[in-house]
């Protein structure tokens, strides 16, 4: 058990959370106000929700002087809050959790002292089973992380979303990342540090439909994988090689047939097509890879912040880092 008080800085990410926000508020709060050990402040993102959502984080922090509200000017996606959310924490730990309750607030105090415990910097959730989730969802999921880990460069932890207790020293390495998009959870795994798991049930969200579309998730997983491998660049040298290796073998035993029988002569049209296709698709296919990692340089050399913030609440010019 830890004997100083910490100051716990609670992180939530919010796009059109209207039915679930104050539910969220209200199970964070009881939960970590029944602990003494604790201290806390809420850092509660507006991702540009077109919902009421800004209107109950600015009543929350009205009457609640803990909670400080920053009001992205459009919706940047669940990344980019979350790591606005992290700039602006002042604790000495920080939790991220989403708005929706699938993870369960009652398991924070005990994810932070494991932390504190083990002597951790990080303790990460894992998703033991989950509940309420499309089977289909899931098979991809795991496809997703069974393709990420043997295109990655790092191990990245598998069945874990960004549910999880971070310390300082993550926080201040992570605000120093001088990438612009962000695969949150690979990048504080890429980190090192000390690491632990912790493995939990995962609820149906309390209310509300996701707001992870299927192209914020693919976004996601494309920066899963770019950004944290060349293997794709590898691949399609591979396939180069391959098909370079096939053309020579072809025109050998062309060569061959040819100068052992004069009057031989290859029929087939489906042969030709079928091969100007394969080709065709595994140049288009390395050309789009390349595309992909040359629109990341693209993005990233513009330089153009992650997101810009409209509106802070309860957030005094001392912790603003822009
Ligand atoms: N979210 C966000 N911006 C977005 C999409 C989602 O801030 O553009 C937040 C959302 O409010 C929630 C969290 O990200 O707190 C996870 O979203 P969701 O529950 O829809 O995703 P899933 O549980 O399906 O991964
Ligand atoms: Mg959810």
């Amino acid at each position: 058990m830890t004997k100083v008080s910490m100051l716990v800085s609670v992180i939530v990410p919010c796009y059109n959370e209207e039915e679930v926000i104050r539910e969220t508020y209200a199970q964070i709060s009881d939960t970590l106000r029944n602990d003494q050990s604790l201290q806390y402040e809420f850092i509660l993102i507006d991702d540009g929700s077109r919902d009421g959502t800004p209107d109950i984080l600015r009543e929350i922090a009205r009457q609640d002087p803990r909670v400080k509200v920053l009001v992205l000017s459009r919706n940047f996606g669940h990344q980019p809050a979350v790591s606005a959310g992290i700039r602006h924490a002042c604790g000495d730990l920080a939790v991220i959790i989403d708005a929706d309750l699938q993870d369960p607030p009652q398991v924070i105090p005990e994810m932070i002292h494991l932390l504190l415990d083990s002597g951790s910097n990080v303790v990460y959730g894992v998703r033991k089973r989950r509940k309420g989730e499309n089977p289909a969802y899931l098979l991809t999921a795991k496809l997703f992380y069974i393709v990420l880990n043997k295109l990655s460069e790092y191990p990245l932890p598998v069945d874990t979303g960004d549910f999880r207790v971070i310390d300082r020293k993550i926080m201040l390495a992570f605000n120093n990342l001088r990438e612009n998009s962000k695969y949150i959870r690979g990048l504080i795994s890429w980190m090192g540090f000390k690491q632990t798991p912790f493995y939990y049930e995962r609820n149906p969200r309390h209310a509300g439909i996701p707001k992870y579309t299927l192209s914020k998730l693919v976004r996601l997983a494309t920066t899963g994988i770019f950004y944290f491998s060349k293997k794709p660049l590898r691949i399609a040298t591979a396939f180069g090689f391959l098909s370079v290796g096939l053309g020579l073998l072809l025109s050998a035993w062309v060569i061959y047939g040819k100068l052992s029988n004069p009057y031989y002569s290859i029929s087939g049209w489906t042969s030709v097509i079928l091969t100007i296709i394969y080709f065709g698709g595994v140049q288009l296919l390395t050309i789009g890879i390349l595309g992909h990692y040359i629109g990341s340089l693209f993005d990233e050399v513009k330089g153009r912040p992650e997101y810009l913030i409209a509106e802070k609440i309860n957030l005094g010019s001392e912790s603003s880092l822009d």
